[in-house]
């Protein structure tokens, strides 16, 4: 009997072999007589388990020496204010606001950072675009530039990472990348710090990725709480404080998964991009052809992990639902900001998941036409 398809977006569907493979080793991780739950953050064991999920992050993202991987705890949101608490220096941040996730984000900095100027908005078209970077209002002398590269809510998604370098800028770069890191290859030479919560497409709730360059690490402002500060968490490789074992061991499991991913001659993440651009388009054409549903974000910045979607009447959105779900299809009901749909279409989810998903689409278009 197959599981059925998860579209949540959050905490999201995980690969059913990585679930296999932690529910296998449940009781006796490798001949240990441990669970992974119950062992010392600091014995033998579980430092192999987190060495060996950052070697392979760091391989499946060909991430440069220069930067720290760090796993820690709070979440996206919990970074909101660990990032401006490192990086602010009490001086100017600049921020570009693209969805609901960049506008919390610099909310929150405002507790922290002298002063938050927000460079660049696409909220007049409702978030349905990105701003061009060529017309963002960067101030001189930020402390960084915070975007959110995949806006989760609106299904905006930034295909390229901007270069502030050639738009005059020294700033850092910071990328909220929560909701579709591992998705596709990232460009380091254009980031200073890279955040992201694991449960959308890393692992289980509880282990909040940071990748972050070395020169920005030991300039926390003084009311930084210790266990936040990126100076005490890269100093002890992420033990300073107990980190959440058990999300970095199915992370783990995750890199490893991804890891043995091929799509043709494609290996890794270069294989989940091919995967990830496979099962939007075949979503995205489909709506686009469709009379009942609806998708608003311009074709240049739609999400790959995020599709929201509206039906041409909302009266029948609990019928839309209820069919799904009879299908195994679910948790695809959008976020209340928004409304209507949303599919999320993480690693995790397969092509045949979002074919399934349109067939029934199509099936419910057809019943009602
Ligand atoms: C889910 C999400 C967050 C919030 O993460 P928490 O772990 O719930 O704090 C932040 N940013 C983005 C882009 C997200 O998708």
């Amino acid at each position: 009997m197959n599981r059925p398809y998860n579209f949540s977006a959050g905490p999201a569907a995980i690969p059913e072999e990585v679930l296999q493979q932690a529910a296998a080793e449940m009781l006796d991780w490798h001949g240990s007589g441990m669970s992974v739950m119950e062992m010392s953050h600091r014995g033998k064991e579980f430092v192999a388990i987190c060495e060996q999920a950052e070697a392979d992050l760091r391989e499946l993202l060909a991430i440069p020496p220069e930067f720290k991987i760090l796993f820690m705890q709070g979440g996206g949101l919990g970074e909101n204010a660990i990032v401006p608490l490192n990086l602010s220096r009490a001086a100017t941040v600049d921020f570009v606001v693209t969805g609901g996730w960049s506008q919390k984000s610099r909310k929150e900095a405002g507790k922290y950072a002298a002063e938050v100027h927000t460079a660049a908005s696409s909220e007049a078209s409702s978030f349905t675009t990105l701003p061009d970077p060529a017309s963002w209002q960067l101030s001189r002398g930020a402390s960084y530039v915070h975007i959110c590269s995949n806006e989760t809510i609106h299904g905006v998604e930034f295909h390229q990472l901007p270069d502030l370098k050639a738009l005059g800028s020294d700033a850092p770069l910071v990328v909220d990348f929560s909701s579709h890191v591992a998705s596709r290859p990232v460009d380091w030479s254009r980031v200073g710090l890279a955040f992201g919560g694991a449960q959308k497409n890393l692992g289980p709730a509880g282990v909040t990725l940071v990748v972050v360059r070395e020169d920005l690490i030991g300039h926390a402002l003084p009311i930084c709480p210790s266990a936040f500060d990126y100076k005490n968490v890269a100093n002890n490789d992420s033990r300073y404080n107990t980190p959440p074992t058990w999300g970095i061991y199915v992370a783990g499991l995750t890199f490893q998964w991804i890891k043995r991913q091929r799509e043709g001659d494609l290996p890794g993440i270069a294989a989940m991009e091919a995967r990830n651009i496979a099962k939007a388009r075949l979503l995205y054409d489909f709506i686009d052809q469709s009379g009942l549903y609806l998708n608003k974000v311009a074709p240049n910045c739609r999400s790959r992990m995020n599709v929201p979607f509206l039906l041409n009447n909302n009266a029948l959105d609990e019928a839309f639902l209820a069919g799904a779900k009879e299908r195994g299809l679910l948790q695809l009901k959008g976020h209340k900001s928004v409304g209507g749909m949303r599919a999320s279409i993480y690693n995790a989810m397969p092509l045949a998941g979002v074919q399934a998903l349109v067939a029934y689409m199509r099936e419910f278009e057809r019943q009602r036409a």
